[in-house]
């Protein structure tokens, strides 16, 4: 889903200001911050405070299948509350995202390469929780909106190069 920009700001605006809508620092999810920290420390994560609303705003805004949101002009992540998710993944998900707005500015910043760069950071945490490959292939199809054997492809590539080298960091 790519809802148009200006939708993108009004929506996250409308989240936090909305009265159910609280945060989440550091302190609570130290695994999840931690991960992306020790990648791109220069990127000062930790400081990062995470809006998390009911899923029912989400849904009533249109965003019925997407977890997390992150707005490159307020530098804000939101994120839903819903039991069927790790909210762990979400968690690293949207704050790659701002890593990849603040320290990958020089790479364009194309929708799908910032996807992709996300998703390439993300493997390695994914395959630490013990996912199954198929679970990790499908979870890369669906974020990159590609078919299963792309999204096969794209995991033994950046796998291997995970593996190869612990300071695995560009596309
Ligand atoms: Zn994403």
């Amino acid at each position: 889903m790519n809802p148009k920009k200006n939708k993108i700001i009004e929506d996250i605006e409308f989240i936090i200001n909305h009265k159910d809508t609280s945060f989440i620092t550091y302190h609570q999810y130290k695994k999840s911050y931690d991960f992306v920290d020790k990648k791109f420390p220069e990127a000062k994560i930790k400081n990062i405070k995470i809006y998390i609303c009911d899923k029912n705003i989400f849904n009533k805004l249109n965003y019925n299948n997407v977890y997390g949101l992150y707005c490159s002009s307020l530098k804000a992540i939101v994120i839903k509350k819903d039991s069927d998710i790790d909210i762990e993944i979400v968690i690293i998900h949207e704050l790659l995202h701002y890593v990849s707005d603040i320290v990958n500015n020089l790479c364009s910043r194309k929708r799908k390469n910032e996807e992709d760069f996300v998703l390439a950071n993300l493997i390695d945490y994914l395959i630490e929780k013990k996912w199954e490959e198929k679970d990790i292939i499908m979870y890369l199809s669906k974020n990159r909106q590609c078919k299963i054997n792309e999204a096969k492809d794209f995991f033994e590539e950046k796998r291997n190069k995970t593996n190869k080298t612990k300071k695995f960091r560009i596309l």
